[in-house]
């Protein structure tokens, strides 16, 4: 109906101005087909839409302007577009956009593809034996979308090993039990210090015994670790059975009073007696001794009484602990050797003959 109403305006007007001609470029509905003596009148609804090689129909352009000079009219119109001028440049998230123009006005936009994203690495964090972890990730580094996410990883745990104890012994001091991490090295159960014990000293026992004229030897072990721990002389004995008498009462020095039920020829007498040290000889300790053949006198004794070895007459050899100097000066007692007919005193440095 609406188009029918249009002829008759057309219609009119043509009749009006017979002289003009009138098209226009931006008519929106119909076109007037002045070629030719015919008129015609086309009923076209949509002109072309804005072909995207600029083949279009005339006056297509949406955002045309304008009209074609009079002269063009006859020659359909192609849009020749210019290159493509970026008005927003795209980025990773949002599209950019673009435009392009024809002389004629026309004007063309598209939108311009997304950028891809900047990927960066998130690097990997092993997990250690307490502290969690992170896998590998990517995120851009421009909108900083995340890519790949980082997974956490668990905690390892500690990878315990046992230290073992270590008994003290009697010289070494020893460690309890422990624990530490063989991956991290923690300490988890500390190892305390066990002191030593100490030596266990065991019996003395004898190695060498002690005869009446020889000295012995005896040591003592420990009874844990066996280290002998002390080595000890034992003192020849002496001739057993002499008599003797404490110098003073609860001092543990003597003087030899006598033969007592000794019977040696060869008499020793020895340091101690009974565990008193023999300091004396008496006055008449040994007199008329006759079954003596050699006195060995012992070391630390200090002085010999008068007429202790009155008439031993079988008395040859006497044996001192000293030099032949010290013989001389030894303090000897009034008439000690009396009767004795020859003897020789034996000194660690030579003989002195009576
Ligand atoms: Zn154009
Ligand atoms: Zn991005
Ligand atoms: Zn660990
Ligand atoms: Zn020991």
């Amino acid at each position: 109906m609406k188009n029918n109403v249009k002829r008759v305006f057309v219609l009119a007007l043509l009749l009006l101005s017979s002289m003009f001609m009138l098209a226009s470029c931006d008519e929106e509905d119909g076109e007037i087909d002045l070629q030719g003596s015919n008129l015609q009148i086309g009923t076209q609804e949509n002109p072309g839409s804005p072909g995207e090689n600029g083949e279009g129909t005339p006056n297509g352009g949406s955002s045309a302007e304008g009209g074609d000079d009079a002269e063009d009219v006859g020659t359909p119109h192609v849009h020749s577009f210019d290159e493509w001028v970026t008005i927003k440049a795209s980025t990773c998230k949002e599209h950019g956009e673009r435009e392009r123009s024809c002389e004629c006005g026309a004007k063309e936009n598209e939108s311009i593809p997304l950028l891809a994203h900047n990927e960066v690495i998130d690097i990997a964090v092993s997990p250690t034996c307490v502290q969690t972890g992170l896998s590998e990730g990517k995120h851009c580094a421009d909108c900083l979308t995340v890519i790949i996410d980082q997974e956490t990883l668990a905690a390892l745990g500690h990878n315990e090993v046992i230290d073992v104890a270590v008994p003290p012994t009697c010289d070494q001091s020893g460690l309890t039990e422990g624990k530490h991490c063989s991956t991290c090295f923690t300490v988890l159960v500390v190892q305390n210090v066990i002191p030593s014990k100490g030596h266990t000293p065991g019996d003395w026992v004898v190695s060498l015994p002690a005869t009446i004229s020889v000295n012995g030897l005896m040591y003592q072990l420990c009874t844990d670790c066996d280290t002998k721990l002390k080595e000890e002389v034992i003192l020849a004995t002496g001739s057993l059975g002499l008599a003797y008498k404490p110098v003073f009462s609860g001092i543990k020095i003597c003087t030899v009073t006598g033969i007592g039920t000794c019977s040696d020829k060869d008499l020793y007498i020895g340091s101690l007696i009974e565990e008193h040290r023999v300091l004396h000889i008496g006055t008449n300790a040994f007199e008329g001794c006759t079954f003596l053949e050699s006195v060995t006198l012992p070391d630390g004794l200090e002085s010999i009484a008068s007429f202790a070895f009155k008439d031993c007459v079988n008395l040859k050899d006497i044996h001192f602990p000293g030099t032949k100097a010290e013989w001389i000066d030894f303090q000897k007692g009034f008439g000690w050797d009396e009767g004795i007919p020859s003897y020789t005193v034996h000194c660690t440095d030579g003989d002195i003959s009576k």
